[in-house]
């Protein structure tokens, strides 16, 4: 079966992705993990770009990091369909460390243009448990010459609450070294205030589940509101995905929301693209 076809289908349905790692004896898993296993050796790993606006500014203001993996036979293959089933097989050590050897790259040859951008890069439930985390971020900043600064590393609420005390005692280090810590879909776990007021943190993303509705649901849209007003009560800075259209953005803006992202100002592209994009770009 074509994993990225069954994905984008099983999408479009609005059901929740296949997850191959979920079913161990599946022989569509062990093929998977063979390949990504192969992945990370040969040169099929990648990342797309997509920019973050400041919504006081108009501004690009920062880019998240998807990894995107270029399978020689199936095609373009998401990164629900192999993130997972890398964090069950030990192989999310390796791979987070191939995304953000990929990223800094990235970020020198941005700063190098004079063109300086922050870049965020996804972290794992499981990266969370690796008390060298901090070290290895570390040595890749070094060796790419990439001031911490413009290195920002979203950790999802569920992730957090695997062993919050163990991960905030992470995030404290990281962010001691001067990296930026965002917290990610954040609305949909449950991270207690307390916890929040605990973690080094200076960013929350709202659950993009909530902004691509809030235009129709009324709750959705108090959520978005309170998670902003959160933000700024906290001292932090709201940024809202899976901003889809423009009436969405006016909202945000008119909310205070800092930041935002999603398919109404770009698509995730490849570093190419985004350059060309991010020179063309008008402002809002
Ligand atoms: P995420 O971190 O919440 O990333 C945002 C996802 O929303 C991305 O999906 C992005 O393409 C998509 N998106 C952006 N704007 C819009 C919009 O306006 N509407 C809609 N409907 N979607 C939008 P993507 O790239 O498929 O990534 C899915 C998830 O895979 C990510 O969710 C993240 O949890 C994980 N992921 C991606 N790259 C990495 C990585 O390098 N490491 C790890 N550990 N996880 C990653
Ligand atoms: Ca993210
Ligand atoms: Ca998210
Ligand atoms: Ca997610």
């Amino acid at each position: 079966a074509d994993v990225a076809m069954y994905v984008a289908k099983q999408r479009n349905l609005g059901v929740f992705p296949y997850d191959p790692s979920l079913d161990t004896h599946s022989p569509e898993r062990l093929s998977l993990l063979g390949d990504l296993r192969r992945a990370l050796h040969d040169d099929e790993l990648f990342l797309q770009y997509q920019p973050k606006v400041s919504l006081s500014t108009g501004e690009v203001c920062g880019a998240e990091a998807l990894l995107r993996w270029a399978h020689p036979d199936r095609g373009l293959v998401p990164p629900d369909a192999f993130v997972p089933l890398a964090e069950n097989t030990g192989l999310i050590g390796p791979l987070t460390r191939r995304v953000l050897d990929l990223a800094l790259a990235q970020v020198r040859r941005w700063a190098e243009q004079g063109r300086p951008l922050q870049i965020s890069v996804n972290l794992s439930a499981r990266n969370l448990l690796d008390d060298r985390l901090d070290t290895t971020v570390a040595g890749l900043l070094a060796e790419h010459g990439v001031a911490p600064q413009l290195l920002k590393l979203e950790v999802t609420e569920s992730a957090i609450m695997a062993d919050p005390a163990r991960a905030a005692e992470l995030l404290r280090r990281l962010h001691a070294r001067g990296i930026a810590i965002a917290i990610d879909d954040f609305g949909a776990g449950y991270t207690s205030l307390g916890q929040l007021k605990n973690l080094p943190v200076s960013e929350l993303k709202v659950d993009r589940s909530f902004v691509t509705t809030m235009q129709s649901d009324s709750s959705d849209s108090l959520i978005v509101r309170s998670v902003i007003e959160l933000s700024h009560n906290l001292g932090l800075s709201a940024v809202a995905e899976g901003v889809e259209d423009a009436e969405t953005l006016d909202s945000l803006t008119a909310y205070s929301c800092d930041v935002a992202q999603g398919y109404h100002l770009s698509r995730p592209m490849a570093a190419d693209a985004f350059d060309a994009w991010r020179a063309a770009w008008p402002g809002l």
